[in-house]
């Protein structure tokens, strides 16, 4: 059979976003003679035009990547390519710059930042405990100012690098306007975490942002079997991320970027799926005697956190189908106490000042039967309280 040109090969622009979450980072397959894409793993390629390599190895180095052989593991991948091609388009970015793990995707903006003279973060809180943690603790040379959305404006310096947001944020669900907030940063970098509402349900670019951070760890793999980080953003800035990625070392690996990419095909599904099955169970939540507060973005998602009158240690020990563990975004559920786990590195003080009340629980709902977890929630909230 002859492909017919030009239609399988190039982006289609005309398919819808749900379309394209399936085929983004693989339009070239059936010209290769392909239907799943490749996996290459090698750590080296041939270099036999030693002078030309050495040039693209400058070019490498400084970022660049001209999308051909990358002369060594560490500065690029094109398995990795593809995912980062993909979620990129998803994302509505010029470009993505994929990691061994959130925190390392994290961390190279920062890097990037400081480096560049601009070592002062503004922070949003609530944020991901090790997020709020590496801010804090200034291990990469950064400072902090903690701010409401309101007062990130006035907290802004000349020598403000980032401002960092996540909407919803982990674990409360609290959500900010990003519009808003990307306005109140004028020219300094908004990044947004993006980790919990995925590009199925938030696009931040498309509302100010310049940073998109995914934790692909979670939803964008989705079976809880891969860990991963990404970064879009526009070309100029991605640039800077290679650049600290090259010399960093936080390369995604390529069964990783495989793992990913074949993740996006089935987001949009995961994601709606899990998040109709999540809005159900925080509506019987809240209609529960021995559930305080129920938090469930306005935004939808799979994420639901909630006060409970029970022992949230008794209670996160009682469910059964239902797994007790921190991560989120796999196709099975998880439940965790925000307090005794993902939020413990923060002091005491922090954790209250960011809206993390001690009875709160946090459930990151998967694709079994909404009966059968409202049961096993039910259940283990109607224990005997000890
Ligand atoms: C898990 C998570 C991170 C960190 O990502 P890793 O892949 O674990 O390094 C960052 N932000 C959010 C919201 C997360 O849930």
């Amino acid at each position: 059979m002859t492909m017919p040109s030009g239609s399988t090969h190039s982006r289609t622009t005309t398919h819808s976003w749900n379309t394209r979450a399936v085929h983004a980072g693989k339009d070239d397959l059936a010209a290769l003679g392909l239907h799943a894409p490749p996996i290459d793993l090698s750590t080296t390629y041939p270099s036999y035009d030693v002078v030309g390599e050495a040039e693209r190895l400058d070019e490498f180095a400084a970022g660049h990547d001209d999308g051909g052989p990358p002369v060594y593991g560490r500065v690029a991948n094109p398995t990795v390519r593809r995912f980062e091609t993909a979620l990129a388009e998803l994302e509505g970015a010029e470009s993505a710059v994929a990691f061994a793990s959130g925190m390392a995707a994290l961390s190279a903006c920062l890097l990037a930042q400081v480096t560049a003279g601009k070592p002062e973060v503004v922070g949003v809180r609530p944020l991901y405990g090790t997020t709020d943690h590496l801010l804090e603790s200034g291990l990469l040379g950064n400072s902090v100012t903690w701010a409401t959305p309101d007062e990130v404006a006035s907290a802004i310096t000349d020598r403000t690098g980032l401002v960092v947001v996540e909407s919803p944020a982990n674990p409360t669900l609290t959500e900010v306007d990003l519009r808003a907030l990307a306005d109140a940063c004028g020219p300094v970098p908004l990044l947004v975490d993006n980790t919990f509402a995925t590009p199925v349900l938030q696009r931040p670019l498309t509302l100010g942002a310049s940073l998109v951070l995914h934790s692909a760890t979670k939803y964008l793999g989705g079976h809880g079997d891969v860990m991963g980080g990404v970064i879009a953003c526009a070309e100029d800035f991605a640039r800077r991320l290679r650049q600290v990625r090259f010399v960093t070392g936080g390369m995604l690996h390529p069964m990783a970027g495989y793992e990913l990419l074949r993740g996006l095909a089935t987001l949009p599904v995961r994601v709606r799926a899990a998040s109709a099955t999540a809005a159900e169970l925080a509506r019987r939540l809240a209609a529960h005697h021995r559930v305080t507060r129920v938090h469930y973005p306005s935004l939808g998602g799979a994420m639901v956190s909630f006060e409970t009158s029970v022992d949230p240690v008794a209670l996160v020990a009682a469910v059964r189908l239902i797994t007790p563990a921190v991560s989120l975004g796999s196709v099975d559920s998880l439940i965790q106490h925000p307090a005794s786990l993902t939020h413990r590195i923060m002091e005491e003080v922090a954790r209250k000042d960011a809206g993390i009340s001690p009875d709160l629980v946090r459930l990151s709902v998967g694709l079994e039967d909404v009966e059968d977890l409202w049961t096993d929630l039910s259940e283990a909230l109607d224990q005997p309280t000890r």
